[in-house]
């Protein structure tokens, strides 16, 4: 299943915020969004009529799943783990898409964004407890220690990687010793904790029609 390969920042003048897609680059003045660009395609600068109940619902939805940059097929995957566990559905979606190697990783501050870190784990630069991972949908549990491979070019391309992130905290959920190149994942986040990304109650609406 592969995953969008466009300008990412079309998405975010498609959904009309900041998604936060790369990097260093997205704190810069240069931003489209920062600018005040108009959502993409020859309409984009018409101004809409209101959005149904069904609108505002599909956007949201979309909001969360691009920040993450899993396709539809994949989002509805999650949703449907999210559903089987135990506990409020929105929360459980959250907790599980922020719990998924690729955002631990970029969350710990190994790559500049989820993409990055995405291809990171794709070409095999980091283990877990040890054991080399490439796959970026993995789920971590509480305790699980991620390592960035002792090799060079590894090790190099997350240098890169922190240098360009300088001052980005990681999370109160992981913890991080950046000079040995690896972390860990303390406990599942709670909701307060994972930050107003999104209203997900209104996705867990969507779905469930
Ligand atoms: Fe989005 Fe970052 Fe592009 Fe701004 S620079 S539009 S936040 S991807």
């Amino acid at each position: 299943m592969g995953s969008y390969s466009g300008p990412s920042c079309r998405l975010c003048r498609r959904e009309g915020m900041k998604l936060f897609l790369k990097g260093a680059r997205c704190g810069m003045a240069k931003c489209p969004i920062e600018r005040g660009r108009p959502p993409p395609g020859m309409h984009g600068q018409r101004r809409g009529r209101k959005a149904s109940g069904y609108g505002v619902q599909l956007r949201e939805k979309q909001r969360l799943r691009r920040q993450y940059g899993l396709r539809e097929r994949q989002f509805r995957l999650v949703f449907s783990r999210a559903v089987r566990k135990r506990g409020v559905t929105g929360e459980m979606l959250l907790q599980l898409l922020e719990t998924r190697l690729d955002s631990v990783v970029y969350r710990m501050g190994f790559a500049p964004s989820r993409r990055a870190a995405r291809q990171m784990v794709g070409h095999s630069h980091v283990l877990v407890n040890g054991r080399r991972a490439d796959v970026p949908s993995m789920v971590l549990g509480p305790g699980s220690l991620v390592e960035v491979r002792q090799i060079g070019r590894s090790r190099e391309l997350v240098r890169r990687g922190l240098e360009a992130m300088q001052g980005r905290e990681p999370p109160p959920w992981l913890s991080v010793d950046a000079k040995n190149f690896k972390g860990s994942l303390l406990r599942i986040p709670s909701r307060e904790e994972i930050g107003p990304l999104v209203n997900e109650q209104l996705v867990v609406e969507l779905y469930s029609k």
